[in-house]
């Protein structure tokens, strides 16, 4: 049972008096302390493709983008990343990209994760963020040792997420996937974006209810941002950074004080929106920070939304910076730690 009701959670999603608003954040903060603790955890990300079959009307990799220079790492490339992670003491890693299906693909994944486990001793974790697949598939990735899987639902209410993609994108099959993954073993995370064109306050806390309806070990969730390429460009013309960053921040409160036990990220569209933006995600409740650890030649074609921050530095700089950026605010980093959500029963 969500420890809020319905009238209580659009109550505090509905705030905007500044005091109010501290009073919220600390009491997710007391609750993020009692339940998981303020030791923060790294999943170091490697943005593995920017190539995606689907067409996502908010996305700037999406398909029909014909700007988008494609790019994808080789393994030898992948495995990299993903040990320097390990020799950093990250504890885990993210292996993400654009949506693929076929053979090739599913094999490369495969070999990856297997290559990752043997030469990290099977210690760094390995979470896959790599769109809708077959059970089969899943269950081949879950058996080379990957132990994760995010896969937001971007939005709970099937009406939102018909306008936000095309119609062969199927909200059930989405769902059927959390599903599958959650029954293969994954400990699964999901989320929504925050502050979507026809998005209400209403839909969020539905999005709360649907995490914990579908019992979510992991939420990532960001605040929207639009890119200037997309369909949804000019969806929301008074788009206010501020607004955004703020109503992201409620989220995750509201959610820390909802669902307790589970890790909640603080994710880099946070940070996008405002330099300090994932340690007020961190103060306002989530537990799990995602570095950029891909290399910087890279990083500026994968950009999911305008404005992604650091686009010019290394994996090594950010390390440094985040450091100093958790301990200033009198947090812990979990180094060596997979740092499992308290709430994944196996
Ligand atoms: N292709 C995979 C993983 C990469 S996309 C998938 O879609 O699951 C990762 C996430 O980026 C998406 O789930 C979406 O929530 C987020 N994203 C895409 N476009 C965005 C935007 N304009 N603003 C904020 N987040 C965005
Ligand atoms: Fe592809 Fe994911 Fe972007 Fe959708 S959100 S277009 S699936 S990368």
């Amino acid at each position: 049972m969500s420890k809020l009701s319905r009238a209580e959670m659009l109550q505090l999603l509905a705030i905007t008096d500044k005091a109010e608003l501290a009073e919220l954040y600390r009491r997710a903060y007391a609750v993020k302390k009692q339940f998981v603790g303020t030791k923060v955890y790294f999943r170091g990300i490697v943005e593995l493709s920017n190539v995606c079959k689907k067409n996502c009307y908010y996305c700037g990799i999406r398909s029909g983008n014909p700007k988008v220079e494609h790019f994808s790492l080789t393994k030898d490339e992948a495995v990299k990343s993903a040990l320097w992670a390990y020799e950093q003491q990250y504890g885990s890693v993210v292996i993400q990209s654009g949506e693929r299906d076929d053979a090739e693909f599913v094999d490369f994944i495969e070999d990856i994760v297997r290559t990752v486990r043997a030469k990290s001793n099977n210690e760094l974790g390995i979470t896959l963020s790599l769109g809708e697949q077959s059970e089969e598939t899943y269950k081949r990735w879950f058996d080379a040792g990957a132990h994760r899987y995010l896969l937001r639902i971007e939005s709970s209410n099937r009406e939102l997420y018909a306008k936000l993609h095309p119609a062969d994108h199927d909200w059930d099959k989405r769902v059927n996937c959390i599903r599958t993954l959650k029954k293969l073993g994954y400990q699964c995370g999901t989320g929504v974006m925050i502050g979507l064109p026809y998005q209400t306050l209403e839909h969020l806390v539905d999005d709360i209810m649907f995490f914990e309806a579908e019992d979510i070990d992991m939420i990532g969730m960001g605040p929207y941002i639009p890119h200037e390429d997309t369909p949804l460009a000019k969806a929301l013309p008074d788009y206010n950074e501020e607004e955004h960053l703020e109503l992201a921040l409620k989220m995750i409160a509201v959610c820390r004080i909802a669902l307790q036990d589970v890790n909640i990220a603080s994710t880099t569209a946070l940070q996008a929106l405002k330099d300090d933006g994932r340690e007020m995600g961190l103060l306002a409740g989530a537990n799990i920070i995602m570095p950029n650890i891909t290399e910087t030649k890279y990083r500026g074609n994968y950009q999911l939304y305008k404005g992604k921050p650091c686009m010019d530095e290394n994996a090594n700089q950010c390390r440094g910076c985040l450091e100093t950026r958790i301990t200033s605010i009198g947090e812990e980093i979990g180094y060596a730690q997979w740092g499992d959500s308290p709430h994944y029963k196996g």
